[in-house]
């Protein structure tokens, strides 16, 4: 599964880029639920690369 990590500006770039709607925000930064499947898709969407494998 992908992690968003601390890198994370929080600027919502990567909502749109996410086909099951599995990223969301959490406090003062985004987070990635259960329902993803892994297909990468938001990983080149984020200007500061803070979706990585975890
Ligand atoms: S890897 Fe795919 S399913 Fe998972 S959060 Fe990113 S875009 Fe969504
Ligand atoms: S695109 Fe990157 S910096 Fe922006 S909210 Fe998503 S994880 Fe955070």
């Amino acid at each position: 599964m992908m992690k968003i990590n601390d890198e994370c500006i929080s600027c919502g770039t990567c909502v749109d880029s996410c086909p099951v709607e599995a990223i969301a925000e959490s406090g003062d930064t985004y987070a990635i639920s259960d329902s993803c499947t892994d297909c990468q898709a938001c990983v080149d969407s984020c200007p500061v690369n803070a979706i990585v494998e975890g």
